[in-house]
């Protein structure tokens, strides 16, 4: 079950340990751009002696390695994304839930047409997700 991540890491040439595993197939599972401490506590239930700053080295491999991604959101909050290409991402303000959004950016294709490789995207739309807009417009109808 540990085999897709473990082959990732072997492609990187970076050493196998049981927190970059974990760390990475958190990360698969759960698109929901996590921070560090989201990632941090739910690891540390099934690893008690797990500390902070391993899961923060381990992400800091894994990104120089660009196997994963880190976005800054509102601030200094650096939220961990697996790298799945370049991609845009959009912020509801309401629930701080974070999407990806699957559209491609004319502005990038011209910055590759100049001839410029583009590393990373930080495209952001902000508003009210659809599940919070579920939420209220029940409440409304309720009310
Ligand atoms: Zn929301
Ligand atoms: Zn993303």
């Amino acid at each position: 079950m540990y085999e897709k991540y473990v082959k990732i890491l072997k492609d990187h040439s970076l050493k196998i340990t049981s927190p970059r595993l974990e760390i990475l197939k958190y990360l698969d599972e759960h698109h929901t751009h996590p921070n560090v401490e989201e990632i941090y506590s739910t690891l540390k239930k099934k690893y008690p002696s797990l500390s902070r700053t391993t899961v923060y080295n381990s992400l800091e491999a894994l990104k120089n390695n660009k196997i994963v991604q880190s976005l800054t959101i509102s601030g200094s909050e650096l939220r961990y994304d697996i790298n799945e290409g370049l991609h845009h991402h959009f912020i509801c303000t309401h629930c701080r839930s974070i999407f990806d959004i699957a559209i491609s950016c004319p502005n990038m294709d011209r910055t590759i047409l100049g001839g410029h490789h583009v590393e990373e995207v930080q495209g952001y739309f902000k508003g009210i997700c659809k599940n919070c807009q579920t939420k209220q417009k029940a409440r409304n109808n309720n009310g």
